[in-house]
């Protein structure tokens, strides 16, 4: 098990202002501050998500250049995380950039002072340094029956308009300079790369789309990438499914593609996870928390609201496409378009964006997705399955284009806007930039993690035949899986 944090852009904004007030007028002056966390159980990394900063009321902490609470202000955050639910983390700023060491003063105060207390929340206490360059760095306690003992999280990443990350170093060294990716590397300099290359990367839906996003993933020179799919090859999918030949018909989609990809990687190395089934299986939807960063090449609701909620409430950025068909009566084609959206904190969601409803949700968790007359009411139009190579290769180019603007994007760079639009007829690209509607129940779940559970889970660890899961028997062994999860997670405090 690994472990991470988390920032939505917001709280790690207000943090900064809070944190590096005086170290930015010049003043060698550390500052510190308590904020709440819940976590996020991936199938093989715990994340702590931070959204709410407890910030210090007067008397509460004292700067003499380094910073020292009052016990008062311990034990107002220990309550208030109890109230919420919520792990406790204590945030303090250092006057030096990057991954920061801990010095013995900082050891004493996390093991010695607030992990004891902070153990009253049943979660471990997570301690995060702040560099003058904004860059975090984190670790939990855990207690082991006799004292706390520190594991160092790999890395800290902050999600919001941007994704900006630190490493660290020793546990995610930076990727080298390689032959194979001079051109890349020269495109957007070494540093961007390496950031690039070390996150984690799901494709969920590995049809004509997710085959191309991941082969753009492979030759930029990432070295993880996440497959979902419980597809197999069809004689139908010959025309747009890159990498597929006849001899390849009744293969598993995720296989074909790992295949393909680990001979374009252009990384050193390239792991690729295959994980044949549904991501609304438990097992799936584990293993897409541990990513980074989801592109989601599905066209069904219910995968599209599950990939929703990860996005805001595990703080997971998640780059939808969708391709929409309308041929005429008379076969010939009277429009095609494909959109882009980008969901995660702070950016509008999916639901909003009216991809889908909650009703569509329902029609399919039902089963009634299938039967024509329901098919007839649903919001986004019907899934339809009209389309060609080059639709999907530039709905492919979009997706990617907007992981990279908001990875390698540089600060001076205009905020990456909220939705790409194309219209094949006349040919037009639009960009809109909008938040959700007021009152939106999937941004309310931002950073809430496993504090929120997704309604609509089914158990099992991902399945290759048949149709998607949906029956009320397996939510209600989802359920119980996650009271399982719940209990380990727990336990491990
Ligand atoms: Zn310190
Ligand atoms: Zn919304």
């Amino acid at each position: 098990m690994s472990f991470e944090a988390a920032l939505v852009e917001s709280a790690h904004h207000a943090a900064c202002r809070h944190l590096l007030a005086h170290l930015r007028r010049g003043e060698r002056q550390e500052d510190l501050c308590f904020a709440l966390w819940r976590p996020s159980y991936g199938a093989s990394r715990t994340t702590a998500l931070i959204s709410e900063l407890i910030l210090p009321e007067q008397g509460e902490r004292t700067l003499h250049g380094g910073a020292s609470f009052a016990p008062e202000y311990l034990s107002r955050s220990v309550r208030l995380a109890c109230a919420r639910g919520a792990g406790l983390a204590f945030l303090h700023s250092h006057p030096t950039d990057g991954w920061q060491p801990m010095s013995r003063t900082d050891v004493t105060a996390e093991r010695d002072r607030i992990g004891g207390p902070a153990r009253a929340t049943g979660l471990p206490l997570v301690g995060l340094t702040l560099g003058t360059d904004k860059a975090w760095s984190a670790r939990f306690w855990r207690w082991d029956g006799q004292g706390f003992e520190r594991t160092w999280c790999d890395k800290v990443r902050v999600v919001g308009h941007r994704l900006a990350v630190t490493y660290h170093a020793e546990q995610m060294p930076p990727s080298q300079r390689r032959p194979t990716l001079r051109r890349t590397t020269d495109t957007w300099g070494s540093a961007r790369q390496s950031d690039l290359a070390r996150l984690r990367f799901g494709v969920v839906g590995v049809g004509s789309v997710g085959c191309m996003v991941a082969e753009a993933l492979a030759r930029i020179g990432v070295e993880h990438v996440v497959l979902v799919d419980a597809d197999r090859v069809k004689i139908h999918n010959l025309d747009r499914l890159l990498y597929a030949s006849e001899a390849d018909v009744g293969r598993l989609k995720v296989e074909l593609a790992a295949d393909a990809l680990r001979r374009s990687a252009t990384a050193a190395r390239l792991q690729v996870d295959a994980i044949p089934g549904w991501i609304q299986q438990e097992g799936c939807y584990r293993a897409a928390l541990d990513c980074d960063v989801l592109f989601s090449c599905v066209d069904r609701p219910l995968p599209k609201d599950l990939l929703n909620h990860i996005a805001y409430a595990h703080c997971i950025p998640v780059v939808f496409g969708g391709v929409f068909v309308d041929t005429k009566r008379d076969g010939t084609l009277g429009q095609a378009a494909w959109s882009v959206v980008r969901s995660g904190p702070g950016r509008r969601c999916l639901r909003c964006d009216g991809q889908y409803t909650t009703s569509d949700v329902v029609l399919e968790r039902d089963g009634s997705l299938d039967d024509p007359s329901y098919v007839a009411r649903l919001a986004g139009g019907r899934p339809t399955n009209q389309n060609v190579f080059p639709f999907s290769a530039n709905l492919a180019s979009l997706m990617t284009l907007e992981m990279l603007r908001m990875v390698i994007g540089a600060s001076w760079w205009p905020e990456p806007g909220g939705k790409l639009h194309y219209s094949f007829v006349p040919g037009t690209l639009h960009a809109v930039g909008e938040l959700c509607r007021d009152h939106c129940e999937v941004a309310a779940r931002t950073a809430l993690g496993d504090q929120v559970a997704y309604p609509f889970l089914a158990a099992g660890p991902g399945q290759s035949d048949g149709s998607p899961p949906s029956s009320v028997g397996l939510r209600l062994l989802a359920r119980l899986n996650r009271l399982a999860h719940r209990f380990v997670g727990g336990r491990s405090s």
